[in-house]
């Protein structure tokens, strides 16, 4: 699938604030290089996919509120012939972009192609990656669980996004005081604060939903002693912060968006911060939520 910027409101989007990171940021210009046509045949696949209604609708209240994500409730499958479409484009833009594990890349695009992946609906109930099917089609193509976990996630994160449209928004009843997300419980990749008030929002880091939290709260571990939260910036740019947590070591990449000119793409406005991914990485911080760019500076996986 090729995308054309004609059809896809978001692809034009993701492009123009890519243009400006690398004005602003020229030393950022050969990530946003590398990362554009991920993000773009993402945002593509997405918009081109039907609203994706889950087999029973009704969320279960009950367990939302006690901290229980929609989709560990709901069943849902990414039609076959759509995700075949998903792999044989994102595959070959994450070969560009991690090319020390472009033979991995290959093995998994085969296995799709052999049709021996039968559903891929367990990804939105399971994107810890504990699932089995995981483990078997790590076994079967002698990679590790992690590393196909990864790939799994990028190729099935249209879908994921698309689901989330589907079911939101959610009714405002519902109150969720966490820092995974409300609908598939996975971890933020960002925080946006917004609006004259100032609020803070997480946007997940598989769905793209995006949530209130709390600003006095770590979303990782709830760690509310301020003297433990730390915010980190360049004097400069210093409405792109880090938020690092010393109570768990992990961090998140924040955006005060309140006096920018417009605000970037909700898609790409972490990656324009990965300056902040590397100096918090360097302190001894993990990012709370693995993405496709962090990945690359994680000291704690060899995937490239
Ligand atoms: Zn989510
Ligand atoms: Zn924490």
């Amino acid at each position: 699938m090729t995308h054309s910027d004609d059809s896809c409101a978001s692809c034009k989007a993701i492009t123009e604030s890519l243009n400006r990171l690398r004005k602003d940021i020229p030393n950022l210009k050969v990530i946003a290089d590398s990362f554009e046509n991920l993000f773009l045949q993402i945002a593509a696949l997405k918009e081109s996919i039907p609203l994706i209604q889950p087999h029973d609708s009704e969320i279960d209240v009950a367990s939302f509120v006690q901290g229980v994500p929609i989709l560990k409730n709901l069943e849902v499958d990414a039609p076959r012939d759509l995700f075949l479409d998903s792999a044989n484009s994102i595959i070959p833009a994450m070969q560009k972009c991690f090319p020390g594990i472009g033979d991995a890349l290959e093995k998994f695009l085969d296995y799709v192609r052999n049709k021996r992946l039968i559903s891929s609906g367990f990804m939105f109930q399971d994107q810890a990656g504990s699932s089995k099917m995981l483990d078997e089609m790590a076994k079967d193509l002698g990679l590790q669980s992690d590393l196909i976990t990864f790939i799994m996630s990028l190729v099935s994160k249209p879908f994921a996004e698309r689901i989330s449209e589907s079911l939101t928004p959610l009714p405002e009843s519902l109150i969720w005081k966490k820092g995974y997300c409300p609908i598939c419980g996975s971890w933020p990749e960002v925080s946006f604060i917004r609006g004259h008030d100032g609020k803070r929002s997480l946007r997940c880091s598989f769905c793209g939903h995006e949530w209130g939290f709390s600003r006095l709260l770590c979303p990782f571990c709830e760690n509310d002693d301020q003297t433990k939260l730390e915010l980190f910036y360049s004097e400069d740019r210093s409405f792109e912060r880090a938020e690092l947590c010393q109570e768990c070591k992990k961090y998140i990449v924040s955006l005060d968006t309140r006096n920018m000119a417009s605000d970037p793409a909700p898609e790409v406005a972490a990656l324009g911060m990965i300056y902040l991914d590397v100096l918090a990485q360097e302190k001894g911080f993990t990012p709370g939520a693995i993405c496709t760019w962090n990945v690359i500076q994680a000291p704690r996986n060899d995937f490239s």
